[in-house]
């Protein structure tokens, strides 16, 4: 038992489930039901050439590039990983070395404290108000750094660019990151202040607006000072992350902006329908920039509702958490995957509500 008590033990982050199979209906990742670019498959297919004996380029400056043109930023601005959970746990790892404690939000992705504990940061969780919702107020004491999803995850909420720059400006001490995982569905991306405060960083990710989560492609784009001490910290790491046809894959996507703006107007204009659905059937919910919804019914238990919805092979995500175990995140499929939800939810609504004294909610 002598070695287990030099163990680094931390609970493990919990990902969604990952069903396999044809007749199920997944709307619990966030992932995009839209393939990606066609412009990705060239790269997929050149591995008979022999070319992948070979060390990747560690700079990845294809997809840099491309991301930096794409942005209107220099290549000294742009960070790559393994998906954005590599560019953040790389981030935490080297601006979050204060002894004060981050903040982030108490309801937020939960990797942030399991990163904390994995890396012995002090962290405090700051307790978003009654409709969820993120006050700015809580962001401006002394702090050892800051993270805010941006718009906020499983909520769906956004933060105002204005209060963001407010948080950034007044934290010149500590470095502040945004991840703008789900930015692309209707936010407006804190980018255009990384010129202005050195402190500020802006993660994205190719996992869902860009729809490649198995391929783990994320970025963190910030001063090129700031994005220099994270590269001496990954290439005292890993300096290999990414693999070739992976950088290529990436960097074409990235180059394809029509593809993935109409893929994006297709999921907000579904998201809008799936709203109006669910306020029909009674349901609760705050406005969402993300390509989820985070909703919630007066009248049924939230845990029954997963159930009732995975036994018929649809999977929503249900977080077994204080404060949120009584809503659910939807994710934003296509519209016939949506179409087929809503006729097994208003199946169960109806069976359920039909045995009830009849109650009218409101939300
Ligand atoms: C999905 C998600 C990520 C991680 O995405 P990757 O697939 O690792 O790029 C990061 N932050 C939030 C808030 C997310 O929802």
């Amino acid at each position: 038992m002598s070695w287990e008590k030099n163990v680094r033990r931390v609970v493990p982050y919990t990902p969604g489930e990952q069903p396999r199979g044809e007749r199920i209906i997944k709307l619990n990742t966030n992932e995009n039901p839209y393939p990606p670019s066609a412009a990705v498959l060239p790269s997929l297919i050149d591995i008979g050439k022999g070319e992948f004996r070979r060390y990747p380029d560690p700079k990845a400056e294809d997809l840099v590039e491309a991301i930096a043109e794409t942005y209107g930023l220099t290549k000294k601005q742009v960070f790559v990983g393994v998906g954005s959970d590599d560019v953040l746990a790389m981030l935490f790892l080297t601006f979050f070395n204060g002894g004060k404690p981050v903040l982030f939000p108490d309801v937020t992705y939960s990797f942030y404290e399991v990163w904390c504990d994995l890396f012995r940061i002090p962290y405090t969780a700051k307790p978003l108000d009654e409709n969820f919702h993120i006050r700015t107020e809580d962001y401006l004491s002394p702090n050892g750094g800051i993270v805010l999803a941006n718009p906020n995850a499983p909520t769906g909420s956004l933060l105002p660019l204005s209060e963001i720059e407010r948080i950034v400006s007044a934290n010149a001490d500590s470095v502040v990151i945004v991840d703008e995982a789900y930015i692309d569905f209707g936010g407006e991306s804190a980018l255009p202040l990384i010129d202005k405060y050195e402190n500020l960083v802006v993660v994205q990710t190719f996992s869902k607006s860009r729809s490649m989560a198995g391929l783990r492609v994320g970025y963190a784009m910030g001063s090129e000072r700031l994005i220099r001490f994270l590269q001496d910290a990954k290439y005292s790491f890993n300096s290999y992350t990414l693999s070739t046809p992976i950088i290529r894959a990436a960097a074409a996507a990235m180059r394809d902006t029509e593809h993935f703006q109409q893929n994006c107007q297709k999921i907000v204009r579904t998201r809008g329908r799936a709203e109006r659905r669910f306020r029909e059937l009674g349901f609760c919910f705050e406005e969402s920039a993300a390509n989820f919804l985070f909703v919630t019914h007066p009248l049924l238990p939230a845990r029954q509702i997963f159930e009732y919805l995975r036994g018929r092979g649809i999977y929503v995500r249900w977080f077994d958490r204080d404060r949120i175990r009584n809503y659910l995140r939807v994710t934003i499929g296509t519209d016939e995957e949506m179409q087929e939800f809503f006729e097994v939810l208003e199946g169960y609504v109806y069976k359920v509500r039909s045995y009830g004294a009849g109650e009218e909610t409101s939300c």
